[in-house]
């Protein structure tokens, strides 16, 4: 538990440096960006300009991607929560995943019954599940399998969680696992395995930060040669929230 501790103040501590960045980055990209949209409608005349500014104007945008996610990370995204109900949620991911893996990797979901909403961001929930099933995917070059799973959690005594009802998504591979140094620090941003050009090291950060600022606890089971589960904890949505019938729309039209 200590070292749990140690592990979450660090991830903190590396999460507000990093948001510190990204923020004020994020303002001078708006400002080349704006500069560029003035270059870009006087610069049409001439062809060769025009290009030149298109291209910087693509970097800007791959700037802002690269801030966007590590905003995320740092929990200064603005997260528009609401009910979203897990079983629709995973039957939609599960048929698109269960299209896009291929057919080396077999998708399998699982909902205990009657599982309550949980209050995420939607969109964000479904980006989050997305990242862990292309992390799994990653994981087994040769095929295997993707057990995504929610079940319910009731917490009584806050540990790092307050007391209450919770929704746990699980996302557990038959890959090729992590060893403790890789798990160690999986969550830290730019920590990748994956080689340059193929992983950017931003997934499970931005999952983390997603977590941590919903309310919920991000965890990882890992054993080399067997498989990595994920698990994310998500409060469940109060009677306060929303009604029943909002409830229904937001989980059944996903991400947008
Ligand atoms: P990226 O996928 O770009 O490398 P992530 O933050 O998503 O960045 O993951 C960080 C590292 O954690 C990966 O490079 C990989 O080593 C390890 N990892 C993540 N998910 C899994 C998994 N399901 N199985 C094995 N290793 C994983």
């Amino acid at each position: 538990a200590d070292e749990q501790l140690a592990h979450a103040q660090r991830l903190d501590a590396l999460g507000q440096l990093t948001g510190g960045i990204a923020h004020d980055f994020n303002n001078l990209l708006t400002i080349i960006s704006g500069n560029l949209q003035l270059l870009e409608m006087d610069g049409a005349k001439d062809p060769e300009t025009a290009e030149v500014v298109a291209s910087a104007s693509r970097a800007v945008e791959r700037g802002s991607a690269l801030t966007r996610k590590l905003l995320g990370f740092s929990r200064r995204q603005r997260l528009t929560p609401r009910a979203v109900r897990p079983e629709l949620l995973l039957a939609d991911l599960s048929d698109m995943l269960g299209r896009t893996l291929g057919e080396q990797i077999r998708v399998m979901a699982s909902c205990t019954d009657a599982l309550p909403a949980v209050f995420a961001d939607p969109g964000e929930l479904e980006a989050a599940l997305i990242n862990l099933a292309l992390n799994a995917r990653d994981a087994m070059p040769n095929g295997g399998k993707l057990i995504i799973s929610a079940r319910a959690l009731e917490v009584q005594t806050g540990e790092d969680l307050a007391p209450g009802s919770y929704v746990v998504f699980s996302v557990a591979d038959t890959g090729v696992g992590m060893p403790p140094e890789v798990s160690a620090r999986a969550f830290e941003p730019f920590f990748t395995t994956k080689g340059p050009g193929k992983g950017s090291g931003l997934g499970l950060s931005m999952v983390y930060g997603f977590v941590k600022q919903s309310g919920g606890r991000l965890t990882l089971e890992s054993e080399v040669g067997a498989g990595t589960r994920i698990e994310m904890v998500l409060p469940v949505a109060g009677a306060e929230v929303v009604g029943p019938t909002e409830t229904s729309a937001v989980a059944s039209s996903g991400a947008s």
